[in-house]
């Protein structure tokens, strides 16, 4: 399920990057960027979440973990004793929150500028991934792709018990690094942030256009094109993916649900 789909400037009532993928009980969210606690917020009790990856360390895909942690650490349900209606609790859930390398201290920083460095540290099972190893969550498998982009960004790729395949590009600019990684994805959402290449300096976004060829070159299943603010032209987005995307392409929208 989409829940955010806004580039770096939300839409109108918008939330940034954040995708709930649920198999067999197993509830993980890739990203959680500015916004997205209030869109899980709609969907699913946040409790029931297992597991948030962070992509790369853009606000747009991990700010969210913060509102997150306070949920976890304030709600009146959370507490060890009775408050207002509610018993308290000493089981809590503690979603794990893996996140890239160097990632914690960046995390800690930011908290520690609220007086609380160790604020995710004490709501979550925080822990920095590599990215050359294969994470089980639940019924889920998880594969990254490091790709280019401003800073270390990391595709992901979700695997279900059936091997059907989910692959989020993240942000990054044209690569071949998709190619055998997301190759054959059932599923395949791809950032179509740009209206046009940029100009000057290192690339790190992708046109739709750009985006319909690399979901051609990896064959995928269905390509979702995400990262697309609501001041672009989603004709003319889908027209450019189709100029060399032949199977079914579309705009993410939040509430959306893909089933792979
Ligand atoms: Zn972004
Ligand atoms: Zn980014």
């Amino acid at each position: 399920m989409v829940l955010g789909k806004s580039p770096a400037w939300q839409d109108a009532d918008g939330a940034c990057s954040g995708y709930l993928v649920e198999e067999g009980g197993t509830c993980l969210l890739v990203d959680c960027g500015s916004g997205v606690f209030s869109k899980l917020r709609r969907f699913r009790d946040y409790l029931d979440v297992d597991a948030i990856v962070i992509t790369h360390m853009h606000a747009d895909h991990f700010l969210d973990p913060i509102p997150f942690a306070c949920a976890l650490t304030y709600a009146p349900r959370r507490q060890p004793v009775a408050v207002e209606r509610r018993a308290g609790t000493d089981t809590l859930a503690c979603p794990r929150l893996l996140v890239p390398a160097g990632a914690t201290e960046v995390l800690r920083t930011i908290a520690s500028a609220g007086g609380q460095p160790y604020l995710l540290d004490q709501a979550f099972a925080m822990a920095e991934y590599d990215t050359a190893a294969t994470l089980a969550i639940g019924a889920l498998n998880v594969r990254f792709q490091p790709v280019p982009h401003f800073l270390p960004s990391n595709a992901i790729q979700v695997c279900c018990q059936a091997g059907r395949r989910f692959t989020f590009g993240a942000d990054h600019g044209p690569t071949d690094a998709l190619d055998g990684f997301a190759d054959d994805s059932d599923l395949l959402i791809l950032e179509a942030t740009l209206p046009r290449p940029e100009r000057e300096g290192p690339r790190g976004h992708l046109t739709a256009g750009e985006a319909g060829e690399h979901a051609a070159r990896c064959n995928a299943g269905r390509l979702v094109l995400t990262h697309i603010s609501d001041e672009l032209d989603w004709d003319w987005a889908l027209a450019e993916a189709r100029r060399s995307f032949a199977g079914p392409v579309e705009v993410a929208r939040e509430g959306a649900v893909y089933e792979v």
